[in-house]
This record gives structure tokens, C-alpha cells and sequence, in this order.
């Protein structure tokens, strides 16, 4: 398939969401033009805040490559990550993003994307939710154990 066949499907998906009673996002993960996962939004449905279609996508795909790497895969999204996909697609090493409505355009409907991506622009002092800096030097043994494992599985 190409991009656009891709994003069709991507674009297809968010539909169907939306008919299903899901949020109005579909994603596609892709290799070479084939299809490894495809996803919608099912925030509502799986009462699940972060069940968003890039990261249910995410999660389909590495199940089904048995691996957490998934360097050589595209990412075909209806509408642009949010901060927390936008993460989790750098988390999973995915190539390239190819994304059809914008964080402006989901703002318009009511979603937080833009809203989340200035918060990040700010200052923690500044920003909406308050965030306290808490036992710092009991957290650091788990690092330190983590430094000195010699048999980890690196990420
Ligand atoms: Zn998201």
C-alpha cells in the first residue's frame, strides 16, 4: 500500500470509531506498505484515558513483532500525536510520522492536545498541574542497581 492508501485507512479507522461510540482517531503502523497493526481511539469504550490509537497501535504491533523496538515501521495517524503518543512513538523508535488533521484541528473539537503541548512549553511552576519534587535520594538506589546490572535489557 502506499501513504496514501495508508492514511486512508488511518483516516477510515477514526470513522468507525466514532460510529462504535470511540473518540474520532485511527492509526496505522506500517513496514514497507504493509500493514503490522492497525487502531482506533477507545479512550471511552476500555475506560482507559491512555487507550489513544497511536499507543493502542503501538501496542499491537509490538505484541505482534515480539519486540519493543519497532525501528523500520511508519506510523499513519488521522490526526497529529498528542504529547503522550508524540512520546510513546519516540519510546517505540517508530520511523516516520504521517499524521491528517492537526493539533488545531482536534482543539476545535474539544480535545486537550494543544492545551498539553504549551503546558509542556512551560516552566513546571507554571503549568496547570502542580508537580512536587518528593524522596529524591530513597528513588536513586533503583537507578544505581540498574547502572550496575550487567545482564539488563536495554531500551
Ligand atoms: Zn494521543
Amino acid at each position: 500500500m502506499n501513504k496514501e492508501e495508508l492514511m486512508r485507512r488511518a483516516i477510515a479507522l477514526s470513522e468507525q470509531s466514532v460510529l462504535a461510540g470511540g473518540g474520532p482517531f485511527g492509526a496505522v503502523i506500517a513496514r514497507n506498505g504493509e500493514i503490522v497493526a492497525e487502531a482506533s481511539n477507545s479512550v471511552t469504550l476500555d475506560h482507559d484515558p491512555t487507550a489513544h490509537a497511536e499507543v493502542n497501535a503501538i501496542r499491537l504491533a509490538s505484541r505482534k513483532l515480539g519486540t519493543f523496538d519497532l525501528s523500520g515501521c511508519d506510523i499513519f495517524t488521522s490526526c497529529e500525536p498528542c504529547p503522550m503518543c508524540l512520546g510513546a512513538i519516540y519510546w517505540a523508535h517508530l520511523d516516520t510520522i504521517y499524521y491528517a488533521n492537526d493539533r488545531k484541528d482536534a482543539a476545535r473539537i474539544g480535545f486537550d492536545d494543544d492545551f498539553i503541548y504549551r503546558e509542556i512549553a512551560l516552566k513546571p511552576d507554571e503549568r496547570h498541574k502542580k508537580m512536587q519534587l518528593l524522596l529524591p535520594d530513597e528513588a536513586r538506589k533503583a537507578f544505581e542497581m540498574w547502572q550496575q546490572n550487567d545482564e539488563k535489557t536495554e531500551y
